[in-house]
C-alpha cells in the first residue's frame, strides 16, 4: 500500500506563510492499494488538490470515500473535487448514519443552492453510499474494520489490511475518561457505552484496535497544557497520541489534524518533544509529523 497526504490541518483551513511547512489543508489522505485501488480518507480540503491531480492523470475513477464524521473539516472539500462532476465516474462514500443524517444528507446538506451553487444530485459522477457502524468489510480486496471514537456526536477510526500490511486512521479522537463521560454528554450514548464496557482503562478497546498497525495516523491536535481548557472537545494532546502508539504497539506513528493555531514552528517543538519522549520511555516506534505532499510506501 501506499499513502500520500493532502491535508493534515484539524478544524478549518490555515493557509499563510507560518503553515508552509505542514500545510494549511483539512484531512485528506490518498491511500493506492497494491494494485492501485484508490481509497481516500476524507474529503477535507486537501482532497481538492488530489482531484486536480486525478484528472491530470486522466484515467476513469472507481474510488471508495472513508469519512471520519461531518464535522466541516472533513467534508468540505468534497464540492471541489472535480472527479465528481465527470461522467463515468464512481464514487462510494463510506460514512455511518446516525438517526437524523444520511451520507446523502450529509454531503447534500452543504451543497444545497444557499452555500454551494451546484447540488449533489446535478454531479455527473456517480455516486453511492455505504453506510456502516463497528463492522469489517471489504473494499476492492482490502479489509476494512471500523471503530467509533470518542469525539462530539460521533466519528469513526478506519483500519486498511491488505497483503499483511496495516494502516490504522484514526482523525479525531479524545482520550476517554469515565468521570467527563458522565458530565459531558456530547458523545452519542451507544458510544460512550462501548467505551464504558471495559472494566479496566476505557481506552483499551482503541489501544486494541491499533494493535500491529505498520502505520497508524493519529490526532496530535494539542499539547498537553492546551488540552486542560479543551476537554470535552474531541482531541487528544501529544502525550496521548504517543501513548496510543506505545499500546497499541505500532511501528510508524503519523502525527496529523494539527491545532489551526499551531505554525509550523509549534509542530516543529512538538515534534521535537515526541521525540525526546519517545528516547526516554524507550519507545520502539518511529515517529513522522505529517506534511501535505509527505509519501510512504509500505
Ligand atoms: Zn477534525
Amino acid at each position: 500500500m501506499k499513502l500520500k497526504f493532502w491535508g493534515t490541518r484539524g478544524s478549518i483551513p490555515t493557509p499563510g506563510k507560518d503553515t508552509v511547512k505542514y500545510g494549511g489543508n483539512t484531512p485528506c489522505v490518498e491511500l493506492r492499494l497494491d494494485n492501485n485501488d484508490l481509497i481516500i480518507l476524507d474529503a477535507g480540503t486537501g482532497i481538492r488538490n488530489l482531484g486536480e491531480k486525478l484528472i491530470e492523470i486522466g484515467d476513469s475513477i472507481n474510488a471508495y470515500i472513508l469519512i471520519s464524521h461531518p464535522h466541516w473539516d472533513h467534508i468540505q472539500g468534497f464540492p471541489f473535487f472535480k472527479p465528481a462532476f465527470i461522467s463515468g465516474n464512481q464514487l462510494t462514500i463510506v460514512s455511518y448514519e446516525s438517526e437524523n443524517l444520511t451520507i446523502s444528507k450529509m454531503i447534500a446538506d452543504q451543497m444545497n443552492k444557499i452555500y454551494f451553487p451546484i447540488l449533489l444530485n446535478e454531479l455527473k459522477a456517480t455516486i453511492h453510499f455505504k453506510p456502516v457502524v463497528e463492522e469489517k468489510f471489504k473494499v476492492f480486496d482490502a479489509e476494512i474494520e471500523t471503530i467509533f471514537l470518542n469525539h462530539p456526536a460521533y466519528a469513526l477510526g478506519y483500519k486498511i489490511k491488505q497483503n499483511g500490511s496495516i494502516i490504522v486512521y484514526i482523525s479525531d479522537n479524545e482520550p476517554f475518561d469515565r468521570y467527563i463521560a458522565q458530565t459531558i454528554k456530547n458523545v452519542e450514548a451507544h458510544i460512550i457505552e462501548k467505551f464504558l464496557a471495559s472494566s479496566g482503562d476505557p481506552n483499551q478497546r482503541l489501544f486494541d484496535f491499533v494493535r500491529g498497525a505498520d502505520i497508524l495516523i493519529y490526532d496530535t491536535t494539542y499539547t498537553p497544557e492546551e488540552y486542560i481548557d479543551r476537554v470535552g472537545w474531541g482531541h487528544s494532546h501529544y502525550l496521548f497520541t504517543l501513548q496510543m502508539a506505545y499500546e497499541g504497539e505500532v511501528k510508524n506513528l503519523i502525527l496529523f489534524h494539527y491545532d489551526p493555531s499551531h505554525s509550523d514552528e509549534k509542530i516543529d517543538e512538538i515534534y521535537k518533544k515526541c521525540v525526546k519522549e519517545i528516547k526516554m520511555r524507550k519507545y520502539k516506534f518511529e515517529c513522522t509529523a505529517a506534511y501535505e505532499g509527505l509519501e510512504i510506501n509500505l
